[in-house]
């Protein structure tokens, strides 16, 4: 890529736009989270120069070292993977946690969290065997045990669905998260708005199928 960021962002941005056009929405219903997992700090204070102040980091060491080398007055998303054992350095480093798989992380953060934290819940739809996040049918338990908590916030789910060139082929698990989050929300009565789903290669479709926080690095900073 020999664009500079700020085509690149642009680019991003055009394509943000259409999608919510195509699907009859406002753009301030879909959130940019800039992606910045393995890029240094220079790559995010050339983000900044652009506009950008949310962020999202998918390791919690890589985060240790990085954040306080940037710009401060940012937000920090972790949108990765988080054993219970580093939850006290996540609540405190992390503004929302995107990626809570199970009920021993969310009362890890509850028990460290200084103050409100919100997260999300990722949910594993298509039931793949390998990969991390809630069984479908777990999630209203996890949440009503949330309800109880006075620090962490449940605000929605969360999705990384099978990895396939086609965007089309990952419409389906799209939809089936947005039709789960409709159904966990009449079931528990707790209001769940956030949707984080969609990627550079499938925001499109993610947009279409109510996104409302799409995390977006290969298309904003470079192939990694
Ligand atoms: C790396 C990562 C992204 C960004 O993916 P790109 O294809 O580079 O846009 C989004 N979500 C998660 C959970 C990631 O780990």
């Amino acid at each position: 890529m020999s664009e500079t960021f700020a085509d690149r962002l642009e680019s991003v941005e055009q394509r943000i736009k259409a999608a919510c056009t195509n699907a009859g929405r406002e753009r301030d219903e879909v959130t940019l989270l800039a992606v910045s997992k393995t890029n240094p700090p220079e790559a995010v204070r050339e983000a900044v120069d652009c506009g950008l102040r949310l962020f999202g980091e998918n390791k919690v060491q890589e985060s240790q070292h990085k954040l306080p080398m940037c710009p401060s007055g940012l937000e920090w998303h972790l949108i990765g993977h988080l054993q219970s054992n580093k939850a006290k350095v996540a609540a405190n480093l992390f503004q929302m946690i995107h990626s809570v798989d199970s009920l021993k992380l969310l009362q890890a953060l509850e028990n460290h969290a200084i103050q409100t934290l919100p997260v999300l819940l990722q949910v594993n739809i298509a039931g793949e065997a390998a990969k991390y996040g809630l069984k479908p049918d777990e999630v209203a338990g996890v949440i009503e045990e949330a309800n109880r908590m006075s620090r962490c916030e449940v605000h929605g789910l969360m999705l990384i669905p099978p990895f396939s060139p086609d965007p089309e082929k990952t419409r389906a698990h799209f939809s089936n998260l947005r039709k789960l989050r409709d159904q966990l929300q009449d079931e528990t009565g707790t209001p769940l708005p956030e949707l984080s789903m969609g990627m550079s290669h499938d925001l499109e479709v993610a947009i279409e199928e109510g996104s409302t926080w799409v995390r977006i690095g290969t298309d904003l900073f470079g192939k990694r």
